[in-house]
């Protein structure tokens, strides 16, 4: 082997940087976190060229001490703490000291910066980690970093690089987080000369929103708040019809930083499940606080990623806090929509990087928990609002006041309520009910079944028999009654009322099939996708014709439900045009 070299203190930082700065939008985040560390009350960001020619970052906070300039730009020198035990409690984004000296690492960095103490001010040049000037300087109070040529001395990762624009790209998505991270500050964004975003810091998060998405956005959201010892949430959920194809509007801000969390993404995962579509994901902006000794923040240099201490009770008031949010709302989509946002969103879902949990348990185990009740049971422990609709189109109350126009194309109904048109699908509409009758029943343990007669013989292979028999008590609990017929035939005397239109072995087969492949059920509620699939196929269809008595019954039902707005598989049972829409589109009011 060759002789041992110890490396340089310049390879060293090349080294290092690679890790904390691996693009033009690594330099933004660590700039601007240093930024709101030194308590700015307003930051400007400019960039040109995609950041990777300039970015500028200023900021009317702290400052930095002549003394403490050049020590800045020293590896793990850093003012936020002292020892690891400081960790335990940090309230600052920054703290590994990294930051300042991977980027004069890798580029061209100018630091004009002023104490409100001092007279004077200072402007510091280094380059490829080598000090080039250090001076006094007519400056304003707080700091300016500016950042030129990044990447100049390590052409493999210039190389790796995409466009200005895309770059660009990237930085914008992170002001727009960094916007809404912190309402409080007053953030200036200039890309190539022109200001792309600006916020008042005034406080309020409704405003950032405007100034993020646009206004219309916010009537698409419903406020969410949960309040326990360690644990404050605020925030706000998208309606499902907000939801997008990846997990970039999955926004978490736990105290004041951004983080990726698998934990709180499946969290919010599981309170939609109920409203998406497979392979959606929900819009949410979440504020968490949490006590910092109860987080683990220095789980990645990037400090995005984090770890709960009690991550299963932060997974629960997750889940709950938005399932509350949803469940208040009406979710009615209107037809006419609002353009999306203009942040572009990647067309694959990125890979999240999954770090080991504090607890062994899995996400998956939490979902699993959700379903056998432990939800449920925390969720009686926590602060219940009132809910739902006691006005609007679902309130019990207004159902006489709905006018049924009638059916169109055999398969959707029209009804006319106050300023709106709503528009209902009579199979996706039945398909939820039939679905939510038999949940219902399987809930409380009495499932109605239907006799008979005579019983439907089915032959089973020896895998499928012994499924059977581990599970005997789960098909009885869901209406089945199996006995056995000589050999590995097996009679089935009685099936569930609700899907008797079916073809009563389909559904007892698929369900010996999920077994054999998947083991053992302890609930019914586990085989909740076949349920789903059977009461599609024992749904009425499109293009069907039905009667007005037979619509207004299955309408009710519908309505009456917890969540009336999507099928068992995630699509829209109604949607509504309001007089304002169709005034639009037919250019009355503009
Ligand atoms: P860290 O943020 O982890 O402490 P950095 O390398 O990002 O490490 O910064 C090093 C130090 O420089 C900080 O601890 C802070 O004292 C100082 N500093 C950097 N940027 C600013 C700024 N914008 N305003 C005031 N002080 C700053
Ligand atoms: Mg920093």
């Amino acid at each position: 082997m060759a002789g041992i070299n110890i490396l340089d203190d310049s390879t060293i930082n090349k080294i290092a940087a690679g890790e904390v700065i691996e693009r033009p939008v690594s330099v933004v985040k660590e700039l601007v976190e240093n930024s709101i560390d030194s308590g700015a009350a307003n930051i400007s960001i400019e960039i040109k060229g995609g950041g990777i020619d300039y970015i500028r970052i200023t900021d009317n906070g702290s400052g930095i001490e002549r003394a403490d300039i050049p020590k800045a730009f020293v590896r793990h020198a850093t003012s936020k703490i002292r020892s690891i035990e400081d960790l335990m409690n940090i309230a600052s984004l920054g703290f590994r000291g990294e930051a300042l000296s991977s980027i004069a690492a890798v580029a061209d960095v100018e630091l004009m910066t002023k104490t409100a103490g001092s007279i004077l001010g200072y402007r510091y040049c280094i380059r490829g980690g080598r000090e080039m000037s250090f001076d006094e300087a007519g400056v304003v109070d707080g700091t300016t970093v500016i950042v030129r040529n990044l990447f100049y001395n390590t052409p493999a990762r210039r190389k790796f690089l995409k466009s200005a624009a895309t770059e660009g790209s990237y930085i914008t998505e992170l002001v727009e987080k960094l916007i809404l991270s912190h309402p409080d500050i007053s953030f200036k964004y200039v890309i190539n000369g022109s200001v792309k975003l600006a916020s008042d810091g005034k406080g309020d998060v409704t405003s950032d929103i405007y100034s993020v998405f646009g206004r219309d956005i916010i009537n698409r959201f419903a406020e969410v708040s949960y309040t326990s010892e360690n644990c404050t949430i605020s925030g706000f959920a998208g309606k499902p019809e907000t939801a997008r194809g990846n997990r970039n509007y999955e926004l978490f801000f736990v105290n004041g930083r951004l983080v990726k969390s698998r934990v709180l993404s499946a969290a919010a995962e599981e309170a939609y499940k109920p409203y998406l579509m497979l392979h959606k994901f929900p819009f949410v902006i979440l504020y968490l606080d949490i006590p910092p000794e109860l987080l683990d923040i220095n789980v990645h240099p990037a400090k995005t990623e984090i770890r709960f201490m009690e991550e299963r009770l932060v997974y629960l008031a997750v889940a709950d806090t938005l399932t509350r949010g949803i469940t208040r709302t009406e979710l009615i989509p209107q037809a006419v929509t609002v353009p999306e946002s203009p942040a572009p969103a990647p067309a694959q879902e990125p890979p999240v990087h999954v770090p080991e949990p504090f607890e062994t348990r899995k996400v998956q185990d939490y979902q699993e928990m959700a379903y056998t009740g432990y939800r449920e049971a925390v969720r009686q422990e926590m602060p219940v609002q009132e809910t739902l609709f006691s006005e609007g189109f679902l309130a019990e109350e207004n159902k006489p006041k709905h006018r049924i126009i009638g059916q169109v194309f055999k398969t959707y109904w029209i009804i006319e309520f106050e300023d709106k048109m709503y528009i209902i699908d009579q199979h996706a509409a039945h398909e939820k009910v039939m679905y939510e009758r038999i949940i219902k029943e399987v809930k409380r343990g009495k499932v109605t079944s239907q006799l008979l007669s005579p019983p439907v013989i089915v032959s089973l292979n020896a895998s499928e028999e012994a499924a059977l028999h581990d599970n005997i008590n789960v098909f009885e609990e869901m209406g089945f009654t199996v006995e056995s017929f000589g050999g590995r035939e097996y009679a089935l005397t009685s099936v569930p009322a609700e899907l008797f239109r079916l073809t009563e072995q389909d559904y007892f087969l698929s369900i010996i099939d999920d077994l054999v492949q998947n083991n053992r059920i302890r609930d019914p509620m586990e085989v909740k996708d076949r349920i789903a699939t059977m009461a599609c196929k024992a749904a009425i269809k499109g293009n069907t014709a039905i009667t007005f008595a037979e619509a207004d019954a299955l309408i009710s039902e519908l309505l009456s439900l917890d969540n009336p707005y999507n099928c068992p598989h995630g699509r829209p049972t109604i949607i509504a045009y309001s007089a304002s829409d169709l005034d639009k589109m037919f250019k009355r009011i503009v």
